[in-house]
């Protein structure tokens, strides 16, 4: 193995229960005088950004709203961003909410001031290097999911509608400056979308756990990630007011971000097709894949999840480990078989085709510890299926 690697950190994150009051302050030390506060129109009518807004009207600060962003964001919603960023002369961005408004957010700041299409910027080599770095704008990221993590990351996904295709979009300085990772903005998750998102924060911990190559501290990271996950979930899920676990959560969603860096693996390759041809929720459709995964990747990762089981006290090595998923999946009553997930799915040969030919050239299947082949992306389906 060799002992050269390259190590990202994430930014500044402001993080504890009611720390969202500091966004004017926040604002005010990036430079920020004309954010425009980009959402999406579920959370738009919540409580929880008129509550923000009200922040932001008392501080005086000048923003508009834009909450064209569907969950997985489209060009269509992008474009539609920068031109609200555009006409109302913006000068950064709040992105506010889950993974979706938080990466169309971040991908407003990013494009706005490009020439060339978002494609030619798609995570692939150095193509990040293409973009006019000083033209990019500062974002401060605001999560309301735990999560994607997408606040500490440096890639926005968005899906191309012609391809149907999920891409991600990466340049270094797509990192918001600030993060203000406040627990009291997720309370108000549904039960279905605090299970599935977190099972994202626990698939981003994994993966990345799971990735070969040499990264001790993304290993460290993840680890802790994972436990935080295991015994904060269901706590969260079972009671949406317990703010400790709530916190826990966050903390996991960023943690599992900043691990992802090392890698991610077959889980998000087999997911990306599902999620760009079906709309499903994202992190739900990591928990549906998970332990097919596991059971695949099982004869190069036993150990470490040997490990990982002793570290979060369960016994049992490997097989204790996938009960323990086994497990939480029950409880959080996350879909068991893609027909759960997607009613009245039908898929033929032509189409299963399809998606394994899309999982093994997604960018994170080169991250999975066994080769994913044609073969394997179809076995794995069948057994979801
Ligand atoms: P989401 O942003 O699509 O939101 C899902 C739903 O939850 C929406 O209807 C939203 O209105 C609602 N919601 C969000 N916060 C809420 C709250 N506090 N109270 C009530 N309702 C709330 O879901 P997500 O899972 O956070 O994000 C998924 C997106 O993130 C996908 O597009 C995925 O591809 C992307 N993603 C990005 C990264 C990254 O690194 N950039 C990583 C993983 C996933």
């Amino acid at each position: 193995m060799t002992l050269t690697s390259k190590w990202n950190f994430p930014t500044t994150v402001l993080f504890g229960p009611g720390r969202v009051g500091e966004l004017p302050a926040v604002l005010a030390s990036a430079g920020i005088a004309r954010p425009l506060f980009v959402t999406d129109p579920g959370l738009a009518k919540l409580p929880v950004v008129a509550d923000t807004l009200a922040i932001l009207d008392k501080a005086g600060v000048e923003y508009a709203v834009f909450s064209d962003v569907r969950p997985n964001p489209v060009e269509s919603n992008l474009a539609a961003g920068i031109q609200a960023f555009k006409s109302g002369n913006h000068d950064g961005v709040i992105a506010f909410g889950g993974g979706s408004a938080l990466d169309l957010g971040k991908l407003v700041a990013f494009q706005a001031g490009q020439s060339r299409p978002i494609w030619d910027f798609e995570d692939v080599g150095d193509w990040w290097t293409r973009a006019d770095s000083a033209a990019i704008a500062p974002v401060i990221a605001v999560p309301t999911t735990a999560g994607t993590g997408s606040e500490v990351g440096r890639a926005g996904v968005l899906t191309n509608e012609v391809t149907h295709t999920k891409k991600v979009i990466f340049h270094p300085k797509m990192l918001p400056v600030t993060v203000i990772a406040d627990p009291e903005l997720t309370v108000g998750m549904p039960k279905m979308i605090t299970a599935g998102t977190g099972m994202d924060a626990l698939a981003h911990c994994l993966e990345a756990y799971c990735a070969p190559g040499y990264h001790p501290m993304a290993d460290g990271i993840a680890l802790e990630g994972i436990r935080l996950v295991l015994e904060n979930l269901p706590r969260a899920y079972a009671d949406g007011t317990d703010i400790e676990a709530r916190a826990h959560m966050m903390s996991a969603a960023a943690m599992g971000a900043t691990a992802f860096q090392k890698g991610l693996g077959a889980i998000h390759s087999l997911s990306h097709p599902i999620g760009a041809l079906y709309d499903t929720h994202h992190g739900m459709t990591n928990a549906l894949f998970m332990p097919y995964v596991l059971d695949f990747n099982r004869p190069v990762i036993e150990e470490r999840i040997e490990r990982l089981a002793a570290y979060c006290g369960i016994s049992g090595g490997f097989d204790g480990f996938r009960s323990k998923i086994m497990d939480l999946r029950t409880e959080l009553s996350v879909p068991s078989t893609l027909r759960d997930l997607i009613p009245g799915l039908r898929m033929d040969d032509a189409r299963r085709d399809l998606i394994a030919e899309m999982a093994i050239v997604d960018p994170t299947a080169g991250g999975n510890p066994v080769e994913l082949t044609k073969e394997a992306a179809l076995a794995l389906l069948e057994k979801s299926m």
